[in-house]
């Protein structure tokens, strides 16, 4: 799911879920789970932004400079 999906979900702004995830991520780390991140990707030229450590949607592709970017899609795992 994408953080819009969250924030419909969970009923906080969407700009305020990327702060929320970061904790999410370390509490499932501790509970056995992972916390799986698809990077965000140019919808224009297919750049993947999986350097980004950042959960938020980026701005801007850097290589084709096109603002259409899928936004990174969360899901959660069980290790094991
Ligand atoms: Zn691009």
């Amino acid at each position: 799911m994408s953080s819009m999906d969250i924030s419909g979900l969970v009923g906080i702004p969407e700009k305020e879920v990327a702060g929320h995830l970061e904790h999410i991520r370390v509490s499932l780390h501790r509970s056995g789970k992972a916390f799986i991140v698809q990077p965000a990707e140019c919808v224009k030229c297919g750049f993947v932004f999986e350097k980004r450590d950042r959960l938020t949607r980026p701005g801007k592709c850097p290589v084709c400079r096109s603002e259409s970017i899928h936004a990174p899609l969360f899901s959660i795992e069980s290790l094991g």
